[in-house]
């Protein structure tokens, strides 16, 4: 039934159906544990023969109701919170990969995404191959290796803006039978649904857009439940064959592919690692979500008319920005995302270096954070603060150049951020 209604409806009444006499809005369930009347009960849960709940680490009913309406917005078929963004990522790629695995991943990541892969994960034996997003089919198809279990991009990168070619990534990963995880931060299931062009996997970091006002750091899984593992069961036997630790279940045959792949990553991984969102901050991501329509109209708005007016600017050089015609990524982003990107620009000012240095001085409005996609308008001069180590030629070939400034448009009115950016960039 959920399917049918539209993204604005899902976003209020998705997940949660509170029965007669019930609560209204989702209830905190700030408990770690759940009683039950006898052994037997409580023994059929932790067998995954019964649904219902008994430690937090493992589920919890918030938090499942949050995930089910994040479910219900990207067309999937399930989903879990996590702690953060990080562990999304970690645990979608640990879930089907481990020691002696290898994936091919964009190039154009977050930067927290690639340390996690090309660091830790690499200390734990899994290999990474990145490939640029704008490579050929070609190019693609021949960073795969036999031992590849999935392909990871994103939507729109943060902070380079590149714009995914989801369907180009897809058809390669299902040529060598593995899944295309998207990590759909930047543009929310608002502006682009990836599973509708053929990703297999969607990953949040919902601190940024899905919270929306800096209140709780947050991840999200969603499977499409789309991709067949029993068609690849060599690939991935800790799908198909029996998991020992968890009496002899095999979680495509019990769960189904509906199912199969968040089961098995709340079962083992976060029984294990426990990674988990608090039921107080799944309320705060549910709040968020609950005008998050709203919200990306504004966000994208608010960009769209920056970056045009940045663009009319002739202390500016350069202007980054999927929405504006001319741009790299327009007709990427006409395809994926016609109803919108996100709010994050890049620009650049004549003057390199130490224009960008005055301008941020001088900055009212927009503060000076290295979060992005919040309410409140913020801006970020890598060179001077997040990158400041490395050197200029470090900078370029990062694609960090020393002037790039990112600006991520909140929800302020177009023209107040205008005029405190024409007031910036006239002190340059
Ligand atoms: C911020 C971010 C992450 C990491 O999320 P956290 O919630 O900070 O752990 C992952 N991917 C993208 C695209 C991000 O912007």
């Amino acid at each position: 039934m959920e399917q049918k209604l539209r993204t604005e409806t899902l976003c209020i009444q998705a997940g949660y159906s509170p029965k007669s006499g019930e609560p209204r809005q989702i209830p905190i369930y700030q408990s770690t544990t759940f009683k039950y009347a006898t052994s037997e009960d409580m023994g059929k849960l932790f067998d995954l023969e019964a649904e219902g709940y008994f430690y937090s680490r493992l589920a919890n009913p918030t938090c499942d109701a949050v995930a089910a309406k994040i479910a219900a917005l990207e067309g999937g078929t399930a989903a879990m919170l996590t702690s953060s963004g990080q562990a999304a990522t970690f645990y979608a790629v640990f879930n089907i990969a481990s020691c002696g695995d290898h994936i091919v991943s964009s190039s154009a990541i977050y930067g927290g995404s690639f340390n996690l892969f090309n660091v830790t994960m690499r200390r734990m034996g899994i290999d990474f191959t990145f490939v640029s997003p704008d490579c050929t089919e070609e190019e693609l198809n021949a960073a795969f290796k036999p031992n590849t279990k999935a392909v990871f991009g994103e939507t729109i990168a943060n902070p380079a803006l590149n714009v995914l070619d989801i369907e180009k990534f897809a058809k390669a990963a299902h040529a060598h039978g593995v899944p295309l995880i998207v990590d759909n931060t930047f543009a929310t299931p608002i502006n682009c649904r990836p599973f509708e062009w053929g990703a297999d996997i969607v990953t949040h970091s919902t601190t940024k857009y899905m919270d929306g006002h800096a209140s709780a750091v947050g991840g999200c899984i969603v499977d499409s439940g789309k991709f067949d593992w029993t068609q690849h069961a060599d690939k991935f036997p800790g799908l198909c064959t029996p998991d020992e630790s968890y009496h002899g279940v095999t979680y495509t045959e019990r769960f189904g592919l509906a199912g199969a792949y968040i089961t098995k990553c709340t079962a083992q991984l976060m029984r294990d690692l426990g990674s988990v969102q608090s039921p107080q901050s799944a309320y705060y991501l549910n709040l968020g979500l609950e005008s998050l329509p709203f919200r990306m109209k504004q966000h994208c708005s608010n960009a769209q008319k920056i970056a045009e007016y940045l663009q009319s600017n002739e202390k500016v050089a350069w202007v980054k920005y999927c929405g504006l015609k001319g741009d790299q990524y327009y007709y990427l982003a006409q395809k994926y995302l016609p109803g919108g990107s996100c709010g994050v620009i890049s620009f650049g000012l004549k003057g390199g270096r130490s224009a960008a240095e005055t301008f941020m001085k001088n900055m009212r409005l927009g503060s000076i954070e290295t979060h992005v996609a919040d309410s409140r308008t913020c801006c970020l001069h890598p060179a001077s603060t997040t990158h400041r180590q490395m050197t200029d030629a470090e900078l370029d070939a990062a694609g960090v150049g020393a002037d790039l400034i990112r600006l991520s448009c909140g929800l302020e009115n177009a023209e107040d951020l205008i005029a405190d950016l024409a007031q910036a960039i006239e002190k340059v």
